[in-house]
């Protein structure tokens, strides 16, 4: 069973998502992360993504959903996949239940909701590692990651301009798609306003059913 995680930025399913890939022993796919892994090689198709990444735009679908394919073709077998960051609109949702399909997979979705105020709130003051890339909320108040001892900088794209554009994308474009997992009886609930700790049990409660 794959599991596609959903929620408004800064509803914490990066980190959420990583854990429960450790939890249940499956394997994690992130979009934003590969597009921004692609952002940073010199490349012509590298400086277009940063450039959409940057101004809070989505970038093409045929590029997202060539990187998905890819990476489905390459997946280990046997192994649940989390998703985190896709589908981010309607035809992608197409698109991607098309692949999951092609390729024999069955899967659900969560979503951790959180108001669009906390996420503005929480978006203008997390900060990642430069290095692993580790996300920190606001309070955690040192410079540099427990991790790996990396400085602790401000994502590019969480600057004031484009997370209005982030969050208007999310409520236009995600959510309609994210409804329609609803009204598909595919959707399952938790409460993202939560900490780090309380979120993850009430994860693992609505997900061991399914995964355990
Ligand atoms: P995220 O880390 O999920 O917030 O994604 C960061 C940025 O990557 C987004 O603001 C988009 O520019 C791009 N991105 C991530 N996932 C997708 C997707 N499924 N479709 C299009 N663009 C995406």
């Amino acid at each position: 069973m794959d599991i596609l995680l959903f929620g408004i930025q800064g509803s914490g399913k990066g980190t959420q998502g990583k854990k429960l890939k450790d939890h249940y022993g499956m394997t994690y796919f992130e979009t934003g992360g590969e597009l921004r892994r692609l952002a940073s090689e010199d490349s012509e198709l590298g400086h277009k993504i940063k450039n959409i990444i940057e101004a809070g735009h989505l970038v093409d679908n045929d590029v997202v959903m060539e990187i998905v394919e890819n990476f489905l073709n390459n997946a280990p077998e046997g192994k649940g996949i989390f998703f985190d960051g896709i589908p981010r609109k309607m035809d992608q949702k197409e698109s991607l239940d098309a692949l999951l399909n092609k390729h024999g997979r069955e899967y659900k979705g969560v979503i951790l909701d959180l108001s669009e105020e906390d996420a503005l709130d929480r978006l203008t003051k997390r900060r990642i590692c430069s290095g692993c890339k580790e996300v920190y909320p606001a309070k955690y108040d040192k410079d540099s990651c427990e991790k790996c001892g990396g400085e602790l900088i401000t994502r590019t794209d969480d600057n004031a301009e484009s997370i209005k554009v982030r969050l208007k994308a999310f409520s236009d474009e995600t959510m309609p798609a994210i409804e329609k997992y609803e009204e598909e009886g595919k959707l399952l609930h938790v409460d993202g306003s939560k900490n780090i700790e309380e979120v993850d049990q009430e994860l693992r409660q609505v997900l061991d059913p399914i995964l355990g």
